[in-house]
């Protein structure tokens, strides 16, 4: 597996690029503004197919290039939460105007609870974690020990849960299922540097007091 960072936009927000580099088939998970034509230079370089735009909630900051990654890819599929689909449809900010429109779209397809996502022989299982925005979902590749984590889990804080669609109970829910993941499991999150499962039960104050 290979995988690639790009961050941009005005929240600072991590794109990532995952390619099976033995198939060619690849994927960009969240598309925050300006990050994904370097990562889809780097795809087209490799001769990496883009299968998916895969996104791990509907929030501005991780929609915004969407239509980037789709005008360079058209074959490549938009997946969302279906609970988070309406944010792609009207898309923008809760809370303040942005200083530039996002052109709506619907989901191509729907990341449900459960169900796995191939991106060549990498296969992804998605867990649905609500809490920082309704239809919140995050990617988890067991062969390779990688959580793709969004908003949901970041080094040293979490997701907020005071916008107005978030939900601090089952926030405390979906923490919980990724704290029972393996310690050693990588995790890539929306926002600022790596960390791992481990690490996280240690030294993050959400997460010190699980199991
Ligand atoms: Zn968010
Ligand atoms: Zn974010």
């Amino acid at each position: 597996m290979k995988i690639h960072t790009n961050t941009g936009g005005l929240a600072a927000t991590n794109a990532y690029l995952i390619a099976d580099e033995t198939t060619g088939d690849a994927a960009i998970v969240d598309a925050p503004q300006n990050t994904t034509a370097p990562l889809l230079n780097v795809a087209r370089h490799n001769k990496w197919n883009i299968r998916y735009l895969l996104l791990t909630h509907g929030h501005w900051d991780h929609t915004s290039d969407h239509k980037v990654v789709t005008d360079a890819y058209p074959d490549a599929k938009v997946l969302i939460h279906k609970l988070d689909e309406p944010k792609l449809i009207k898309p923008g900010s809760l809370i303040f105007t942005l200083p530039y429109t996002i052109p709506p779209r619907r989901a191509d397809g729907y990341l449900e609870d459960g169900a796995t996502i191939n991106i060549g022989n990498l296969e992804f299982t998605i867990i649905f974690t609500p809490g920082h925005s309704p239809g919140h979902v995050v990617l988890y590749c067991p062969a390779e020990s990688l959580l793709l984590a969004g908003d949901l889990l970041f080094a040293g804080a979490i997701g907020r849960t005071d916008l107005p669609d978030s939900d601090p109970a089952a926030m405390e829910q979906s923490l919980q299922r990724v704290a029972a993941l393996p310690d050693n499991t990588a995790v890539r999150p929306g926002h600022g540097p790596p960390t791992t499962i481990g690490q996280e039960k240690k030294s993050n104050p959400f997460l010190t007091n699980r199991i």
